[in-house]
């Protein structure tokens, strides 16, 4: 009897859940969305052909026959010798994640992973914004998704199943994609929100324009950040409550000052400097690219990393079941108007 009841709940909230967190996407989209998509598209073909640096013309470009388009949400290639690079590809929606988005990617990460010709990965996004963090307008349903994890029952009735959707898309996957033992380059533009951190954060470093935003506003939603939460040991403790209790954006500045990005440059310089720094450490053998990548992540884990991020996504998942309690949606639905004035 409770069962089916929170069963009905679960499923009505995460219906709702879809449309209040998707609605901070589509403001971030908005001026994106207004375009078509091709113009879009070719706007950013046009940005990328004909741009010309000095640093690039000392870099081997790869065979074009590697480069792969299997994917629909994501892209890969090889633009430089040693390096893969794995592209966020729905500018349409600010690079917003469903789970066919997560799923490719991970996929993705693989294939660069045990490719024995790659030593360094990049993560890029096409558009204007890097992400605008989750996309569940495309629902919270793991039908048609592979699970990589050890997570099941995801469409248990009550906390089960909800909880082990989260385990696995967003904890595990950004703990398993973390591991990874190449080093990794996040090529970050434009805003980054909520889960779009989710995608950063378990990158080992972070170039970023200068335009560049990070923020985790969900605390407005009644739950204590988003699902990945590791804000204490990229920004330290202070900064991460400043801006997990106001929800505010940090500068590209304010995140170099703090540790969070490895380097801050200019916009049209953005890909050229994140593939020559991606070059420069591809160039160094891949057993002491890895050993020293395990050593510092061994280094955290030994601060506690592992055992801060469960116990936050117990927390979050409390924020959950609270406001379900309250409010028969997964966030408090008051969020979406506090998140909008100050998108
Ligand atoms: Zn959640």
């Amino acid at each position: 009897m409770v069962s089916a009841v929170m069963e009905r709940t679960m499923s009505i909230a995460v219906n709702r859940v879809g449309g209040l967190i998707a609605s901070p996407v589509a403001l971030s989209a908005s001026q994106i969305e207004s375009r078509p998509l091709f113009g879009v598209e070719f706007a950013l073909q046009s940005t990328i052909t004909t741009r010309s640096n000095s640093a690039m013309d000392t870099i081997v470009p790869r065979d074009e026959t590697r480069i792969m388009s299997d994917w629909t949400s994501i892209r890969y290639d090889e633009p430089i010798e040693r390096v893969a690079r794995i592209t966020l590809a729905r500018p349409e929606v600010a690079n917003a994640q469903d789970y066919t988005m997560l799923s490719e990617l991970n996929e993705a990460f693989d294939r660069a992973a045990r490719d024995p010709e790659i030593r360094v990965i990049v993560l890029a996004a096409d558009g204007r914004h890097f992400s605008s963090g989750h996309d569940l307008r495309a629902g919270t349903s793991m039908e048609g998704i592979d699970p990589v994890g050890t997570w099941c029952h995801f469409d248990a009735p009550g906390a089960e199943g909800y909880m082990a959707t989260e385990a696995e898309m967003y904890v595990g996957l950004c703990w398993r994609w973390r591991n990874i033992p190449k080093p990794t380059i996040a090529q970050v533009q434009g805003k980054v929100i909520a889960g779009g951190l989710m995608l950063v954060w378990p990158m080992d470093l972070i170039v970023c324009s200068e335009d560049a935003t990070f923020s985790d506003p969900v605390v407005a939603f009644g739950v204590n950040g988003h699902e990945y939460f590791t804000h204490p040991y990229e920004v330290g403790a202070r900064l991460a409550k400043d801006m997990l209790f106001t929800g505010r954006a940090i500068t590209a500045d304010e995140a170099l000052r703090h540790g969070m990005v490895t380097r801050v440059v200019p916009s049209e310089d953005l890909e050229s400097e994140t593939l020559e720094l991606a070059s420069h450490i591809a160039r160094r053998p891949m057993i002491g690219l890895t050993l020293a990548k395990q050593s510092v992540n061994n280094t955290l884990d030994a601060m506690g990393m592992y055992t801060a991020i469960q116990s936050a996504f117990g927390l979050h998942h409390v924020g959950h079941n609270h406001n379900l309690r309250l409010h028969d949606s997964l966030v408090d639905p008051a969020g979406i108007a506090v998140i909008r004035s100050e998108a």
